[in-house]
């Protein structure tokens, strides 16, 4: 399938790794937007956060940042998780993510 994610999930193309557990891979974010921004993916296929009903995988989505955000030392400080859906929404890689945001006060403006 042409898409970057799978391609970075299945080790074809290039990626810097944060985390990587059976089902997820956290990555930095090619174009990082604030200090810390990476990107907690399922290895699996949804294109969008509306093509996917596995409950199991979308709470693990989470757990899986939580748990990237405690390994980097942002979990105090804190952090922000944004998951940009469909056209309005912001999304531009068709392969459903979660931004995992931190490293200084972000902006307050969410749309
Ligand atoms: P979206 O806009 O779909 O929510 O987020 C896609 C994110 O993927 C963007 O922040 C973009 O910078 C990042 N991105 C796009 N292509 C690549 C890539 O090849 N490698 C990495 N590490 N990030 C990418
Ligand atoms: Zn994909």
């Amino acid at each position: 399938m042409d898409c970057v994610f799978c391609k970075i999930a299945g080790k074809k193309i290039p990626a810097d790794f944060i985390h990587e557990t059976e089902r997820f891979i956290a990555i930095k974010d090619l174009f990082p937007q604030s200090p810390t921004h990476l990107l907690v993916i399922p290895k699996a296929h949804y294109s969008s956060l509306m093509e996917c009903d596995d409950e199991t995988l979308l709470r693990d989505m989470m757990i899986t940042a939580k748990d990237v955000a405690k390994k980097i030392g942002v979990g105090e400080r804190g952090f922000r998780l944004v998951i940009n859906t469909n056209k309005e929404g912001g999304q531009t890689v068709f392969h459903l993510h979660m931004h995992l945001m931190a490293g200084r006060t972000l902006s307050g403006d969410m749309g």
